[in-house]
């Protein structure tokens, strides 16, 4: 292992030697380089460093799940080339922190989980967090400054104006919130999980949901549990994640529309031609709908 890594290493400086002028000629233009994990926080990324960097995401395909995704060699070069790379963390694209890890230890990372408090073992799908883009640009803003001082205003204006472009979806969430009170609800899994817990909404089936996304059968306790309050009605709604086939969630969903409860669909990707905002605001949408058919 050792011998690889060393002979890579020898690899590597002839590469460098050879790329020299290359490096210099990049790094005299002062532009950063950022490598995101996901696209929507590539998308932040984007709206913060504005003309002065280059924003990759690596996964920005909404067919890619990225719960099994798995780097190519051309991803590693990309991401050593990275002055900053943005993973999701909370473990859900830990392999990103491998590659980083990997590297020689100049790039810097900023991490969603975070930046809003999540830790490992928490639910990872930290941009269903309403505050995590708000929080990411501020962030990003503030690591761009710290390695291109020159730019520092820009950078801090450009999270502002993006911030400033949430606000149709800052505010659609607060009136969600206004009418969750506390209802319970059950899920197919946890993707949407931290939203519904930031609105206010109480989720009855975290076992059944966790089985899921383990892609394990939920108990038959579980599946007993939910049925019996599907048929007494006791959720204002049921989440679904669409981009989750299982044969016990169709049957649930059945149940669900059977006893004539409204169905909400989310998903783990963004769609295509989507943006963070128009995503968000498409699926809260559904849910205002919802919520508006119950009042
Ligand atoms: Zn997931």
């Amino acid at each position: 292992m050792k011998l690889t890594h060393w002979l890579a290493g020898a690899v590597l400086a002839l590469g460098a030697a050879l790329t020299l002028s290359g490096c210099s000629t990049h790094a005299a233009s002062n532009k950063l380089t950022v490598v995101s994990s996901v696209d929507f926080y590539g998308e932040v990324a984007k709206a913060v460093v504005g003309d002065y960097g280059t924003v990759t995401s690596v996964i920005d395909n909404p067919d890619i799940d990225p719960h099994d995704y798995e780097p190519t060699t051309a991803v590693a070069k990309t991401v050593a080339r990275a002055n900053v790379v943005i993973v999701n963390g909370g473990g859900y694209d830990s392999w990103m922190d491998k590659l980083v890890g990997a590297d020689s230890g100049t790039v810097k990372v900023v991490s969603a989980a975070k930046v809003v408090g999540i830790r490992d073992g928490e639910n990872e799908h930290v941009w269903y967090k309403p505050e995590v883009m708000p929080k990411m640009a501020r962030a990003l803003a503030k690591q761009f400054g710290a390695l291109d001082p020159k730019h520092r205003a820009a950078y801090t204006a450009n999270a502002t104006a993006y911030i400033k472009k949430l606000q149709p979806l800052t505010a659609q969430i607060a009136r969600l919130k206004a009418k969750a009170a506390g209802q319970a609800v059950a899920v197919s899994e946890p993707v949407f999980s931290n939203a519904l817990s930031a609105l206010g909404y109480r989720i009855i089936n975290p076992h059944f949901a966790a089985a899921v996304e383990e892609s394990t059968d939920p108990s038959p306790k579980d599946i007993r549990e939910l049925t019996a309050a599907i048929k007494h009605k006791q959720i204002a709604f049921f989440v679904q994640n669409v981009q989750v086939e299982s044969k016990v969630v169709s049957n649930i969903v059945a149940q669900v529309r059977a006893a004539g409860i409204p169905v909400l669909k989310v998903t783990e990707t963004m769609p295509a031609k989507q943006t963070y905002t128009s995503w968000m605001m498409s699926q809260y949408a559904q849910l205002e709908k919802i919520q508006n058919t119950q009042k």
